[in-house]
């Protein structure tokens, strides 16, 4: 089975092939994220709920490669500032449940400080 570590190596390794680590600043890893994430967006940018289902089926992998983009840097900027990426999205779970508790926003899409 494939896990988180095995994908950051493979990252890691692609980027050291290349040396592209001397690019990679915190600053522009996570620039190229959010460029990334508004790639995404871009996909979704005026269309309707159906257009976009219809838009999925047809070219999922243009959706799944723009999400991937994102990921991919996003891990690659945790894994340089030294955040494991997997205990800090469990660690964020956790103060998410805290601040949502299920009986208060169940069926509400309400900020929990206006809970
Ligand atoms: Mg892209």
């Amino acid at each position: 089975m494939k896990t988180y570590q095995d994908l950051l190596k493979k990252l890691i390794i692609f980027r050291q092939e290349r040396q592209w680590e001397e690019f990679h600043k915190p600053k522009d890893l996570a620039m190229a994220a959010a460029i990334e994430a508004a790639e995404l967006m871009q996909e979704f940018l005026w269309k309707t709920d159906d257009e976009i289902l219809v838009q999925v089926s047809k070219d999922k992998e243009r959706f799944a490669d723009e999400i991937a983009d994102t990921v991919v840097y996003l891990m690659l900027l945790a894994n340089d500032l030294g955040i494991d990426m997997y205990a800090s999205i469990e660690k964020k779970m956790k103060k998410n449940a805290e601040r949502y508790p299920v009986d208060k926003c169940r069926g509400k899409s309400t900020k929990y400080t206006n809970l």
